[in-house]
């Protein structure tokens, strides 16, 4: 097996070839599910190193394999798409996936050249996986009403099409904005939901005849005040967020409100408190409407789970970087707002997604530039390579979830709501 020095050395060799990949790729953003032209590029860089590939997961998703090890499958895992910049019918990478994708292409052609995992019984999948920001939904339902994808996330669509199901772990890095350090480590995603609420009454003129009327609005008022007492029943660490909005009032100042609708995003920090926060806020809506008379309605839309990282993965991962950098240029634990349908693989698979600096400009935003390029695509890029020779060199330190399938069934269930 090739040492870490020869990896790295390999990785050195191809650096302007990887970089001048990761200029391709950023110019060619493309928004989720959409990702015709950047599939194309990860398939001609796959083929041209012989590795065997499937495409078209999800319409855009890519899963190749390289090794033939049978004990232990480790799949390094990159989002693919782009946003939409502020002109017009343009697309930007602003949070960074195209850097993402380069890295596991420079990871895959690290693997294949110094053949590390020849006779080892490890192999590798690079998954990559489309439609990771949380947009442009009527494009994506209409491609789940045509039967073309099964969920608004490209990982979302790719667990419940068993792509994961062979895996044991996932590799994942991600851009950040930080500015004083290299890299992050074992950071939070926060999970969230989408919930709509409508509160049905009874019209009658506001005038001559309220009584006869059953005030909507009445319910949806009384529900935010019950929403905002709920939120003192949790701690700040569990990062509750609930944002109720009445979005249509219903009515107007002559006509008692019939039909008012409140919506909000449900955000924690773990998967227990967002599924005790999701049930909370449905009793309040449910004794709101009661109260009063009012019937009402609930329609969920499946948002990410909060990420929960692999602390084993992570000591690793930090153990690599300290190849390339110092202590202090590490930043641990940083609780995060952001939420990534990474969350979905933590919840089932040993996961980590570690993150990188060298962006100037804010993300989501026109000004994003990637600035250091050599920490971006080249320190990233040695540090997935010298896990992933841990990896395959320690047996006693490979974590996966033995309980993979009842776990998997659990969030199709619950968190999918698949029927
Ligand atoms: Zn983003
Ligand atoms: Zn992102």
């Amino acid at each position: 097996m090739p040492k870490k020095n020869e990896l790295f050395n390999n990785i050195e060799k191809n650096r302007d070839e990887f970089i001048s990949l990761g200029d391709s790729l950023f110019d060619c953003p493309e928004l989720g599910f959409k990702e015709f032209k950047t599939a194309e590029i990860i398939r001609a860089w796959t083929e041209s190193l012989g590795i065997k590939y499937e495409s078209e997961i999800g319409v855009t998703g890519i899963k190749a394999t390289i090794g033939a090890g049978n004990n232990y499958h480790i799949a390094v895992v990159s989002d693919i798409d782009g946003l939409p910049s502020k002109n017009q019918n343009s697309f930007i990478h602003s949070c960074g996936h195209s850097i993402q994708t380069t890295v596991s292409l420079a990871v895959m052609k690290t693997l294949a050249e110094t053949k590390i995992l020849d006779g080892s019984d490890v192999k590798v999948s690079f998954i990559f996986t489309p439609a990771e920001e949380f947009i442009d939904f009527e494009y994506r339902d209409n491609l789940i009403s045509e039967g073309k994808v099964l969920f608004r996330s490209g990982k979302q669509h790719m667990i419940a099409k068993g792509i994961f199901d062979d895996i044991d772990c996932v590799i994942s890095a991600h851009a950040n904005g930080d500015k004083g350090t290299l890299f992050d480590i074992n950071s939070t995603l926060a999970g969230f939901t989408s919930k709509k609420a409508v509160f049905l009454g009874r019209a009658a003129h506001s005038g001559a005849a309220p009584h006869l009327g059953l005030n909507a609005l009445h319910g949806a008022v009384q529900c935010e005040n019950a929403i905002a007492f709920i939120k003192d029943q949790f701690s700040s660490n569990e990062g509750v967020k609930i944002n109720p909005v009445i979005t249509e009032p219903g009515g107007n100042v002559n006509t008692i409100p019939d039909r008012t609708v409140l919506e909000s995003y449900i955000r924690a920090n773990d998967i227990d408190t967002l599924f005790e926060t999701d049930q909370k806020v449905d009793c309040c809506v449910e004794h709101c409407a009661k109260a009063i008379g009012l019937k009402y309605e609930i329609e969920n839309t499946v948002g990410y789970m909060p990420l929960k990282q692999s602390k084993q993965i992570n000591k690793m991962i930090k153990e690599n970087m300290l190849l390339l950098c110092d202590e202090e240029d590490i930043v641990e634990n940083v609780v995060s707002g952001a939420s990534g349908d990474v969350g979905d693989l933590g919840y089932l698979l040993p996961t980590v997604q570690f993150g990188f600096s060298g962006i100037e400009g804010r993300f989501h935003s026109d000004e994003f530039v990637i600035a250091n390029k050599d920490n971006c695509y080249i320190n990233t890029t040695k540090i997935i390579c010298g896990t992933i020779s841990d990896l395959i060199a320690c047996k006693s330190i490979r974590p996966s979830n033995p309980n993979f399938f009842k776990d998997k069934e659990f969030y199709l269930k619950n968190w999918l709501k698949m029927k």
